[in-house]
């Protein structure tokens, strides 16, 4: 038998670190932090923890919750702890590429978790293994520990190792590191990934979102800083070095869109705050006459909110979404309903019979499952559906962690609003403008990354696959 993946557009991941400075139990610590970063990834998930000189490290395919039990917790004793879950952007899907990743260098153990995806790192790769380098995973994550060790030799401080290593990798980056005395977190000089700091009495933890903060109790202290390195030692000294003059931020847009949980603050924005707006905004853009708005669940709720406030349309709930329906399953047979979205999503018939529904939700990327949910309502009574999308048109792949394919796979890089209208069924289709999106995150143009929706990349891209993903 056969087991197929869910066509979708691949997530970034999520990365927590805790250092321990009362009697907190790390590992566990850590796993709640995981199993609250939960959505960044469901691919695999890992935990290091530093007990004395030497790292303990769990780590395997599977949901946080699958990964660990009491009893390997119990095992993972120590002081400073990281994590890591996945979803993979680079590198293929099996365990070698799973994270945490432990080394052994000159100055001793250290471990690593990398949240985003480097655009350099196949080249840079090339010239390690030029160099005699063995690679034992295939992700960019082991390009970085590899040039940490190689500058670690010639450098007396772990500070000026990782300014090196900065200087050479592009792309994305949010890292969380246990070094011999020291927790560490860094992100990339454009801060395109996210990463805060909270601390919980005399300890502290970094974590992907502020939800995992929340989930620890720790208190929220603040975002990290695009191109910082901070480095927290067991006297509760924390050490910040900036690697970047004060510039443009360009946190992926996306998070706000889609990725982060909508409790979760990023770079001052609070994600459900900036979906209702974007919901109002979307409502002013793209009026239409109906009798109820709902969300597609999750990605489409806080929006469908925002738009039923600012129309005065009723909100209610057109779909039932399964929550135990994990990325893998039995694909139903080919007389079921197409791909199992009708095992994913159920709508409510009593909610829309005879209704105009004004259906809401984040992004259409392929346009396959927003098809289906369309024929689904009108199947069961909707009289008409009115799609709205609380962003712009996803057009151009993502180089920095969301893993969207191809262009060619991108219904809107090819399609007008009007054919998307006519592909996926609906009666009506709007889609919020960027300058709405960006006013809903209380932003501009400096300030985020929006190459998803404008093609416009804050660094060079690699041509050759985006000329190939053009198709
Ligand atoms: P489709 O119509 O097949 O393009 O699917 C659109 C749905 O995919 C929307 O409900 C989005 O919330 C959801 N979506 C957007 N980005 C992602 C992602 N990275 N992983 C999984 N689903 C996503």
């Amino acid at each position: 038998m056969k087991e197929f993946t869910m066509e979708k557009m691949k997530e970034a991941c999520g990365v927590f670190g805790i250092i321990n400075n009362d009697d907190y139990d790390v590992a566990r610590f850590t796993y709640y932090g995981l199993y609250s970063l939960q959505h960044r990834g469901q691919e695999s998930a890992g935990i290091a923890v530093k007990n004395g000189a030497t790292i303990l490290c769990h780590k395997d395919m599977g949901l946080a919750h699958e990964v660990f039990n009491k009893v390997i917790l119990n095992q993972l004793q120590g002081t400073i702890a990281i994590g890591h879950v996945r979803y993979s952007t680079t590198g293929a899907s099996e365990v070698q590429n799973a994270q945490p990743m432990v080394l052994r260098y000159r100055n001793g153990n250290m471990s690593l978790a990398h949240n985003g995806n480097l655009v350099n790192a196949s080249k840079l790769r090339d010239e390690l293994e030029a160099q005699g380098a063995i690679f034992q995973s295939t992700n960019d994550t082991e390009v970085i520990a590899n040039l940490i060790s190689r500058y670690r030799v010639l450098n007396d401080n772990i500070v000026d190792t990782l300014k090196n290593v900065m200087d050479d990798i592009r792309g994305s980056y949010a890292i969380t590191m246990i070094t011999p005395k020291r927790l560490v977190g860094m992100r990339d000089p454009l801060g395109i990934r996210p990463l805060c700091l909270g601390k919980i009495k005399n300890s502290y933890a970094f974590a992907s979102e502020s939800c995992a903060l929340d989930a620890i109790g720790a208190e929220f202290i603040r975002d990290i800083n695009p191109g910082e390195i901070v480095l927290i030692d067991h006297e509760g000294n924390i050490e910040s070095h900036n690697t970047v003059e004060k510039g443009c931020r360009k946190l992926c847009i996306f998070e706000h869109v889609y990725f982060a949980r909508p409790d979760s603050i990023i770079d001052g924005v609070c994600s459900h705050k900036a979906r209702v707006e974007a919901g109002r905004i979307l409502a002013r853009e793209y009026p239409v006459k109906a009798d109820l708005v709902a969300g597609t669940p999750d990605g489409g709720v806080d929006a469908a909110l925002g738009f039923s406030r600012e129309s005065g349309i009723p909100y209610g709930h057109a779909l039932i979404k399964n929550r135990y329906v994990g990325r893998t399953f039995i694909q139903p047979e080919q007389t079921q309903r197409d791909s199992g979205v009708s095992i994913k999503f159920n709508p409510i018939r009593s909610e829309i019979e005879g209704k105009r529904v004004v259906l809401i939700d984040d992004s259409i990327v392929r346009g396959t499952t927003t098809r289906q949910i369309v024929q689904m309502l009108k199947e069961d009574g909707a009289k008409e559906v009115h799609m709205r999308i609380s962003s712009p048109p996803y057009k151009y792949p993502c180089f920095f962690g969301i893993d969207t394919s191809t262009r060619k796979q991108l219904v809107a890089s090819k399609n007008s609003i009007d054919d998307i209208r006519n592909l996926i069924g609906a009666d009506s289709l709007g889609y919020l403008s960027l300058e709405g999106l960006l006013e809903s995150v209380k932003g501009d143009k400096c300030g985020y990354c929006t190459a998803c929706f404008d093609g416009d990349y804050p660094m060079e891209v690699p041509f050759e696959t985006l000329k190939n993903s053009c198709g």
